[in-house]
């Protein structure tokens, strides 16, 4: 690990995008980037031992926390619920770093009471288009991908009609 993104762990600096991305590229080619992966997805394929002496070591050697939007929220969801195709398209581009995502839940109308989001998706042919506004977006700044919750049936009762994207 480079010595100085150490230190700013070290000291509770923020780190800058250039830092995240050093140090899971150190990871992912080591095969570790992923600690929760099968090895059908190019994971390490550990136990939760394994996993949670990876995470002690870690921190004891004040290594950043991985981002967890890609690693650790989607790509569970694109491993059970995803296509073949969107399989080998979106979970390399997360294991090599090239896709930073982030999640698009809260609205400024929405947080804790999230069933009253109000961004609309509506299907125009093979897509979806996507109006309203997302906040408090972690390291969005950074993101070139959002997995976002958007309302596909406006008049569904607010808790249904949600979809994510
Ligand atoms: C550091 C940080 C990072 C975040 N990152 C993300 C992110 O990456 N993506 C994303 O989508 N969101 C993100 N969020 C937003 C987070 O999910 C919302 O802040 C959270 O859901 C609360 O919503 P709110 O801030 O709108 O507060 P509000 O919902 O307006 O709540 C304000 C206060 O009212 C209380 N309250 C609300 N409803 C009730 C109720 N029914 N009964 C009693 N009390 C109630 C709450 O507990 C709170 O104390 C982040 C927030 C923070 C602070």
């Amino acid at each position: 690990m480079p010595s100085d993104i150490r230190e700013q762990v070290r000291l509770g600096r923020h780190l800058r995008a250039d830092d995240h991305l050093r140090w899971q590229n150190i990871l992912s080619e080591q095969g570790w980037l992923a600690a929760n992966w099968p090895t059908e997805h190019g994971g390490p394929g550990w136990g939760p031992v394994q996993r949670h002496i990876f995470d002690e070591e870690c921190a004891a050697a004040h290594a950043p926390t991985v981002v967890p939007f890609g690693v650790n929220m989607v790509a569970p969801v694109i491993m059970k619920f995803g296509s073949i195709e969107q399989q080998q398209h979106y979970l390399p581009r997360i294991l090599n770093n090239q896709d930073w995502w982030c999640q698009g839940y809260s609205e400024p109308g929405a947080g804790s009471d999230l069933a009253g989001l109000s961004t609309r998706a509506v299907r125009d042919g093979d897509h979806y288009i996507v109006n309203g506004q997302k906040t408090w977006t972690t390291l969005g700044q950074h993101a070139n991908m959002m997995f976002c919750l958007v309302r596909t049936d406006p008049h569904a009762k607010k808790q249904a009609g949600i979809s994510f994207c």
